[in-house]
């Protein structure tokens, strides 16, 4: 298997080529050339890691990875993904994507990143920096991705005081290998200091920057093992296609879905959950393609004017009518995130977080008779990662699932720094040592 960009159809280039650049040298994203059809045989396997090895297999063919997929899937998807039911007719289940070191589903596009870069790496490699900018959740994930990972160093970027509490704990709680650093600024700050430290090419070449982005092919091709999952464990209990709700900022974790329904899993319809951020809605209807600037919402990880993937998408589906093809979109405002949070605690004792709760109130407002079909929503994130926003609304205390309770004794440490340059420069400068 080749990929190149969206923006050319050449160059191509291998799997792990693909990994190690991230983006393309001409800005596009990396995508496969051709699409593999999934093979029949995953229907005969039940757990995760086979399945997700059986999927992933022919997008590693002829790499360097291909023979090491099956240890690296097997280290990366170390945790379940169950699919529960939540109406008593078992129309409505939740995939729930939350039980893993950091209980967001970054997990385990980051863990397989990680698990894959240290397969790459020769022990006469100088040790890599991975820097990433954060506004909450992606750092926590690749900071316990990279935790104690012999070769790597992490610094993880966030703005400080913008990140709640429990976020800053997972940004914070690492040692090692991991540095955390709040900066005097916001998000965009952040981000405007990876792409400058990135640019600098003294820096860059001696530190060996390299980046754990969410456009990384590498975080994206292993979010389909998870749909794989579902909807062939769907499949053999009920020989029906399940159709899927996803909560959506930068459409990373809808196209896992999608390019999962294209290579021929058992998927049927897409619904692209989104806040009040609605740039796919808004084009959807109007065949336009308008980024927006960024508003805040109470689904904050979703907070995207722009979604990085949205050219990803637009390479599979180029016109708006394409697009109305292959899936659907709904916005769902603060207000209708709150009541649906208190509305589905109290109908069926189920508590989810605010970025869930965007999916669960598109599947209330589906018409009944498509409601009727087998429906997953995707549940993004364990909602003890957001107590202050839910805890409220449900009037009780959200318990924390182990792997939080884990953290929450840790010690933390972090540095802090103005959004200049030269601070993170002289901040890099002391790893380097
Ligand atoms: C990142 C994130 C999202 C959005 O995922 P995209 O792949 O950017 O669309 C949704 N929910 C949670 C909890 C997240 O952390």
């Amino acid at each position: 298997m080749k990929y190149r960009s969206t923006r050319s159809p050449r160059p191509q280039i291998s799997l792990s080529a693909a990994l190690a650049q991230g983006l393309a040298p001409d800005g596009g994203l990396y995508v496969p050339v051709e699409w593999p059809h999934w093979s029949q045989d995953a229907l005969l396997a039940d757990a995760l890691v086979p399945i997700a090895t059986t999927m992933m297999r022919p997008f590693a063919a002829g790499d360097v990875l291909e023979t090491s997929l099956e240890t690296i899937c097997g280290a990366a998807f170390n945790f379940p993904c169950p699919l529960t039911t939540v109406t008593a007719d078992g129309a409505l289940s939740v995939l729930e994507l939350f039980h893993g070191p950091t209980a967001a589903f970054k997990d385990f596009g980051a863990r397989f990143l990680a698990a894959s870069l240290a397969t790459l790496r020769r022990p006469t490699d100088p040790p890599l920096t991975i820097l990433v900018a954060t506004s909450g959740d992606t750092g926590g994930a690749v900071a316990a991705a990279f935790h104690r990972r012999p070769g790597f160093n992490v610094v993880v970027l966030f703005p400080q005081g913008r990140v709640s509490p429990a976020q800053q704990l997972q940004l914070t709680c690492w040692g090692d290998n991991v540095l955390g650093v709040a900066v005097r600024g916001d998000f965009d700050d952040c981000q405007a200091l990876v792409k400058a430290a990135f640019r600098d090419s003294d820096l860059a070449l001696r530190l060996h920057l390299s980046s754990a982005n969410s456009i990384n092919l590498g975080r994206l091709l292993p979010q389909m093992a998870y749909y794989a999952w579902a909807s062939v464990h769907h499949w053999r209990q009920f020989e029906t296609k399940l159709s899927f709700i996803v909560p959506s900022g930068n459409l990373g974790n809808a196209m896992a879905c999608v390019w999962a329904r294209q290579i021929g899993l058992p998927i049927a319809d897409i619904i692209i959950a989104q806040n009040a951020n609605r740039s796919v809605v808004d084009f959807l209807d109007t065949g336009e393609w308008r980024p927006r600037p960024t508003i805040a919402t109470l689904a904050s990880a979703m907070d995207s004017g722009n979604p990085s993937n949205m050219e990803r998408l637009l390479d599979l589906t180029p016109s708006a009518s394409d697009m109305r093809k292959a899936l659907s979109a709904c916005t769902v405002s603060d207000e209708q995130i709150r009541q649906r949070i208190r509305h589905d605690f109290a109908e069926y004792g189920r508590i989810w977080c605010p970025h869930t709760a965007t999916a669960a109130e598109v599947y209330a407002q589906l018409e009944p008779p498509r409601r009727k079909r087998p429906w997953a929503i995707v549940s993004t994130a364990h909602p003890a990662k957001f107590p202050e926003i839910v805890e409220p609304l449900i009037d009780s205390t959200i318990k924390l699932p182990p792997a939080l309770a884990a953290l929450a004794d840790r010690a933390t440490h972090y540095e802090v720094m103005s959004p200049e340059i030269e601070s993170l420069r002289a901040i890099l400068g002391s790893l380097a040592g």
